[in-house]
C-alpha cells in the first residue's frame, strides 16, 4: 500500500464536529510521549502533519486526516500523562467514548506503545476498552531505534504477554526515526481500507 497523499480534514471534541465521511476510518491511540504524532507524520511522509508536541497531554482534540482521499485517519487525544487531573482524566474519557460510540465507519483501532517499556496499567485498560468494541486492533511497539537488537524478541515477547494478545493479532516493532518496518505498518493499518 502506497500513501500518495495526505490532507488534515479537521479537529473535534464532540460528535457535531465530526467530518461528515463515507470513508472507514482507523484510530490512532497511546500514552502521551509515545511518538503518536511522529508516527503519523511518518506515515502520510508529512514532516508536520500531526504536532510533535513539547508539552505532553495538552492535546484534547480528535484530528481527523484524510488518506489517499479514501480513508481517514483519526488521531484520538493521548493518555497516561502523568499530571493530569481528575477531571481531565473524565474529560479526556468522554472524548474517546463519543468518537468511538458515534463512528459508524469505525474499522480499526491502532494502539501504541513503548518497546523500550512493559505495557503500562494504562495501556493494559486501554486494550481490554479496545477489545471491548470489537474492532481490529494492531499493535505498534514504537521507538524501536532505542532498543539493542538482542532484546527485540523479549520485548514482543513482552508486549504480547502483558496486553494478553492472542497469537493471530498483529504487533511490529517500529521506528519513526529509523522508519525500520515503515511499509509493513503501513500495509498493517490501512489492510482492506486502501487498495
Ligand atoms: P505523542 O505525544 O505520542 O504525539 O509523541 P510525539 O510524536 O510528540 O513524540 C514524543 C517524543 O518521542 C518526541 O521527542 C519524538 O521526537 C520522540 N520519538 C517519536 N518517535 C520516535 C522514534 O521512533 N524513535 C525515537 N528515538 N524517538 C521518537
Amino acid at each position: 500500500i502506497r500513501i500518495k497523499n495526505a490532507e488534515f480534514i479537521t479537529s473535534a471534541v464532540k460528535q457535531n464536529q465530526y467530518p461528515e465521511s463515507v470513508h472507514p476510518e482507523v484510530a490512532f491511540v497511546g500514552r502521551s510521549n509515545v511518538g503518536k504524532s511522529t508516527i503519523i507524520n511518518a506515515l502520510t511522509n508529512r514532516r508536520k502533519l500531526a504536532k510533535v508536541s513539547n508539552t505532553p497531554g495538552r492535546t484534547r482534540l480528535v484530528n481527523f486526516f484524510l488518506i489517499n482521499g479514501q480513508a481517514m485517519l483519526v488521531d484520538l487525544p493521548g493518555y497516561g500523562y502523568a499530571k493530569i487531573s481528575k477531571s481531565d482524566k473524565a474529560a479526556w474519557g468522554k472524548i474517546i467514548e463519543d468518537y468511538i460510540v458515534n463512528s459508524p465507519n469505525l474499522k480499526r483501532f491502532v494502539l501504541l506503545v513503548d518497546s523500550r517499556h512493559k505495557p503500562t496499567q494504562d495501556d493494559i485498560a486501554m486494550m481490554d476498552y479496545l477489545r471491548y468494541y470489537e474492532k481490529d486492533v494492531v499493535v505498534i511497539g514504537t521507538k524501536l531505534d532505542k532498543l539493542k537488537r538482542n532484546d527485540i524478541k523479549k520485548s514482543e515477547k513482552l508486549i504480547r504477554e502483558t496486553l494478553q494478545m492472542e497469537k493471530e493479532e498483529p504487533l511490529y516493532l517500529y521506528s519513526s526515526t529509523s522508519k525500520e518496518n515503515l511499509q509493513q505498518v503501513i500495509d498493517l493499518v490501512f489492510k482492506d481500507l486502501l487498495p
